[in-house]
């Protein structure tokens, strides 16, 4: 069984957090370009609507501010075409000149005012009533019956619209050029203004005045503001002279003044939050009636101020698209820092502008920028869990499993054990762990095979060598001729032996307790001792062509062709004599010393007969030496020359 796989690895390099740093950089960068794109995509789409809410917002107010000044014009053409009709009249003009003695009383410094009481209600003689009509007539010459019939019909009408209009327009006034001016309005001006001559109240010096009666214009015209002190209020005036004479003269013209207050407090909170509003002329200087920062200089100069005089370069890009504009029309204007929309508003020469600066879209911006960076961290987090977990469970894991077996694989210590990898997932991985768990399976069984090979060849090898030591001519320990070699010289010299009718002797030597001495000396210094038998037998050969071989274990042999019959007992008996001469010790023989046992045997070969039986013989012959008492030579008896001698 091999050990459990290691948890995958943490470490910088490996896949998983590779992959994961890898696809930490690509979601990053997908997140800013997203980011950026959605920016702008953002903040044009934010600015449209801003756009869009400020054109609709704008046009919205132009319209409904354009309402109190319809009812104005239309209440003061009525006023005129009433007044022309009337005093048109010659019997209604009669009455008018007398209702004018009704209505006025003469002060001493010629100057006229209405009567004590009717201001507070007093019904004429007639009944008719003039409650909060004020009156003030400052002639430079006494008035005519014509002057008269259009005062009092002034005085008359302008109860009439003012007391009408009550609540919605204020102070309605028919103004005659002779310096004549009844008004409706809650305060009574005869009290307001005190008069000490005909030139006291110098209408001429008002702006209404002024105009309306120095052209033969008949168009309504409207003056700048101005602080009125009767009224404590911010105002203009609305002003439509009657279509003037032959002469170039006007008999008269309705006024209106306006109350800028609330005009101002309502332009000053336009509906989008965060933006403000400008009001001024639609004049070569953008005249200010108001402008949320210029307040106080727009009324110190009482009106004159302007986007020009006060140097607003801001409002610069206003005036100049201010030149053509229809009324009622919101256009826009942008400049670095605003978006404004701006418009004319109908029946007046003035331009609303509603200015809306970028900064305010900047929260927006970004909170939709925030709400972005938050889905993209989450998908980033949820993205990086997914494919952490896949890595971890689906790849570093199989792989490590892959990696262990690998290892286990490498040591041909075990069979792989199948169990642990990832054979059962259906993805690359698991593909790649059925083919490695088989390719392993080979390898173990081809590295058994091999290994059973080995160990065959290795006896075959082993058994060949042996064969080869046999088939080499010498012997490794001694030196001197093998067995093998041995039985050739045995034969051939047989075959010669033979031929030639000569004697081939043959001795076989046996070192006497050898058994003893190799336990007694260790299995060196029997080896040792052999090679000295071997020394001392060679030494004691005949011929150069006769033959000390080994024959086997601590036994050897000697063939000569050189030894007869008669010398062959005394040939061997000297060669027991030269290892007795040697004089090795052996302490475990009875003699002390090391001595060899020799059966020797003679014959002359014959036809028909082998080698075997001189062996045979002279191995008898070496048995009863030994059985004689060891450290001898015995002869054995030639069947062919039975007479043989034996020691
Ligand atoms: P005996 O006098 O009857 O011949 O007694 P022995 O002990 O010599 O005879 P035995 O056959 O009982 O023992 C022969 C011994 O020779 C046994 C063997 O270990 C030893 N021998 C055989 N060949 C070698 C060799 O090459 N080197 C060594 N050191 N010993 C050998
Ligand atoms: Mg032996
Ligand atoms: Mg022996």
């Amino acid at each position: 069984m091999s050990t459990p796989s290691p948890p995958p690895e943490k470490s910088a390099t490996s896949l998983t957090a590779r992959a994961l740093r890898l696809a930490l950089f690509r979601i990053g960068l997908v997140s800013v370009c997203a980011g950026l794109v959605s920016y702008y995509v953002n903040q044009m789409s934010i600015e449209d609507d801003v756009r869009k809410r400020l054109v609709l917002s704008v046009e919205q107010t132009l319209q409904r501010e354009s309402l109190p000044f319809q009812e104005i014009m239309d209440a003061q053409r009525n006023f005129l075409a009433e007044f022309k009709d009337i005093y048109a009249q010659p019997d209604e003009k009669q009455a008018l000149v007398r209702d004018f003695d009704h209505i006025f009383y003469r002060h001493e410094d010629g100057s006229y005012t209405q009567r004590p009481g009717l201001f507070e209600g007093q019904a004429l003689p007639d009944g008719r009533r003039f409650k909060e009509m004020s009156a003030t007539y400052a002639p430079d010459m006494a008035p005519t019956d014509d002057t008269k019939a259009r005062f009092a019909l002034s005085y008359i009408l302008s109860h009439k619209y003012g007391s009408s209009a009550k609540g919605r327009l204020f102070n309605f006034y028919g103004v005659v050029p002779e310096k004549g001016f009844p008004i409706f309005q809650a305060q009574d001006i005869a009290k307001v203004f005190t008069y000490s001559g005909p030139d006291a109240l110098k209408l001429e010096t008002f702006e209404f005045y002024q105009r309306g009666f120095a052209s033969a214009s008949h168009d309504p015209f409207f003056t700048l503001m101005y602080w009125d002190p009767s009224n404590k209020a911010w105002m203009t005036t609305i002003a439509t002279p009657d279509v003037a004479d032959a002469s170039g003269q006007h008999k008269i013209m309705a006024c209106v003044d306006v109350l800028l207050d609330e005009l101002m407090t309502r332009t000053a909170k336009p509906y989008l939050p965060g933006a403000h509003s400008t009001l001024f002329l639609a004049d070569a200087d953008g005249t200010l009636i108001y402008h949320p920062q210029f307040l106080e200089s727009i009324k110190s100069t009482e009106g004159k101020a302007s986007i020009k005089s006060l140097n607003i370069t801001n409002d610069y890009p206003l005036l100049q698209a201010a030149r053509d504009l229809s009324p009622g029309k919101a256009r826009l204007v942008e400049t670095h820092d605003d978006i404004m929309a701006m418009g004319l508003i109908p029946g007046t020469p003035w331009v609303l502008a509603v200015h809306y600066p970028r900064a305010l879209m900047i929260p927006s911006i970004i909170e939709n920028l925030v709400i972005l960076a938050a889905l993209g961290l989450v998908t980033l987090l949820v993205e990086i869990f997914v494919l952490r977990s896949i890595l971890q469970n689906q790849v570093a894991l199989p792989l490590s499993r892959l990696i262990q077996a690998t290892r286990t694989v490498r040591l041909f210590k075990e069979r792989l054990n199948h169990d642990v990898l990832p054979i059962q997932s259906a993805d690359e991985i698991g593909e790649l762990a059925r083919e490695f768990s088989q390719m392993a399976d080979h390898i173990y069984e081809a590295h058994e095979q091999l290994e059973s090979k080995v160990q065959e060849r290795t006896a075959e090898l082993e058994a060949a060598n042996r064969q080869l030591q046999a088939l080499s001519s010498t012997d490794g320990l001694t030196g001197i001729a093998n067995r093998r070699r041995f039985d050739e010289v045995l034969e051939t010299e047989w075959q010669r032996a033979q031929r030639a009718g000569g004697f081939l002797s043959l001795a076989i030597a046996d070192v006497d307790w050898f058994k003893r001495y190799n336990d007694h000396y260790g299995h060196q210094a029997g080896d040792d001792c052999l090679r000295s038998v071997v020394n001392a037998l060679q030494s004691n050969v005949l011929r150069a062509g006769d033959l000390v071989a080994r024959y086997g274990g601590e036994e050897f042999a000697v063939i000569s062709t050189s030894v007869d019959r008669a010398h062959a007992l005394e040939f061997a008996q000297r060669l027991c004599s030269a290892v007795q001469a040697r004089a090795l010790p052996h302490t475990a023989s009875p003699l002390g010393y090391v001595s060899i046992s020799i059966g020797m045997a003679v014959t002359q070969p014959v036809h028909g007969s082998d080698a075997a039986g001189l062996l045979k013989k002279a191995d008898e012959a070496l048995y009863r030496a030994k059985a004689q008492g060891r450290n001898q030579a015995v002869l054995a008896e030639d069947e062919q020359n039975p007479e043989g001698n034996q020691s």
